[in-house]
């Protein structure tokens, strides 16, 4: 039987060494012999994976999603390794950047992230700067809904906001690579922290919420149907492999 985790990166894998080493070590030895299908999905860049598989312990993955589900790449991984063209070319289809970037005007206290988090798929700004954050976010939210065919809005952290192609977004994405690639999506297990893991959590049946998550990834997490998440006593990768457990994907749960 072969399983798929589909895991985000920061506060999730991260934040906890010692449990990182447990459990990359855990997914390794089921990568080598074939059980494991290992997607990285998160907010960082490629480059960024890749360092953090040198100096932050992750776990060597056999796709990575980057940037808020807007890039999937797979191996060989390197600094030069392009996203995939099939996916970009889908997205790009109905997306303006400068139409994406207009639906933030005039919001004071908003800043756009560095450059290289804003790119031809992806606008994105931190509100944190702003009076309240949540209400700029809602205040996005609205002018963008009516062209909730072409643009979604992702809200995280109490701090990012991402204007995405509607049809991208990590759960989409990881649907996309898991058809792709032949996987089976009865057997894949999401993983996150915070609201752009949302989606991880939409699209597929099983999933685990680590304990330090933030309360709008908890919130949502609540309404959907019971048994479709595991709300993991531990934080950061104790969390994920108390949920790998859960799901009998890793020996020594109940
Ligand atoms: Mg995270």
């Amino acid at each position: 039987m072969k399983w798929t985790l589909a895991s985000d990166v920061d506060g999730t894998l991260t934040g906890d060494r010692a449990s990182l080493d447990r459990l990359a070590s855990r997914l390794e030895q089921k990568r080598v012999v074939g059980e494991l299908y290992l997607i990285v999905s998160t907010g960082r860049r490629l480059e960024q994976v890749l360092q953090g598989i040198v100096d932050e312990g992750l776990p060597k993955p056999d796709a990575v999603i980057g940037q808020v589900g807007t890039e999937i790449y797979r191996p060989p991984f390197d600094n030069e390794t392009r996203p995939m063209v099939a996916w970009h070319d889908r997205l790009l289809a109905g997306y303006s950047r400068e139409e994406a970037v207009s639906f933030l005007d005039g919001i004071d206290g908003l800043v756009m992230q560095p450059e290289m988090y804003n790119t031809k798929l992806k606008t994105s700004c931190y509100l944190d700067r702003c009076a309240d954050p949540k209400a700029a976010a809602m205040l996005i939210g609205h002018r963008v809904a009516p062209h909730a065919n072409r643009y979604q809005v992702v809200w995280s952290s109490g701090r990012d906001l991402d204007i995405l192609p509607a049809a991208s977004g990590k759960g989409k994405a990881i649907r996309f690579l898991v058809e792709q690639q032949g996987l089976d999506p009865v057997q894949v297990v999401v993983a996150g922290d915070t609201g752009n893991d949302a989606s991880m959590f939409e699209e597929f049946d099983k999933g685990v919420v680590v304990a330090n998550a933030k309360p709008e990834l908890i919130a949502m997490a609540h309404t959907l149907a019971d048994g479709r998440v595991y709300f993991a006593q531990k934080p950061h990768a104790a969390g994920v492999e108390e949920g790998l457990e859960h799901y009998g994907v890793l020996d020594g749960g109940s």
